[in-house]
């Protein structure tokens, strides 16, 4: 899981979920040290990936059932699944500008 720039602190799981819903240009705060932290540009590239990636893999292109509502609905739900992954996967620099 992705720690704090400066003071080692994990970052919860929620927390980096929370950032999401707000606005993924939005930085958040370390809750020991209140350092600043921005998704980085890879980290951006590993949340489209790990979302958008999925459900138009599934949903456009291999779109296996012939109901494409069907199709639409599990690439929804596969997108869901790739959501809850992100918090592992995308990456946080410490805003050291601050
Ligand atoms: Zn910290």
């Amino acid at each position: 899981m992705q720690k704090c720039g400066k003071c080692d602190t994990s970052f919860s799981w929620k927390k980096i979920i929370k950032s999401f819903f707000w606005s993924s240009d939005k930085p958040f705060h370390c809750d020991n040290c209140e350092m600043q932290h921005r998704i980085s540009i890879i980290g951006r590239f590993a949340f489209v990936a790990l979302t958008l990636g999925p459900f138009m893999g599934f949903s456009v292109f291999l779109a296996p059932f012939d109901n494409s509502f069907l199709n639409l609905l599990v690439g929804f739900l596969i997108m869901q699944i790739g959501f809850m992954m992100t918090p592992f996967f995308v990456k946080y620099e410490a805003n050291m500008r601050d």
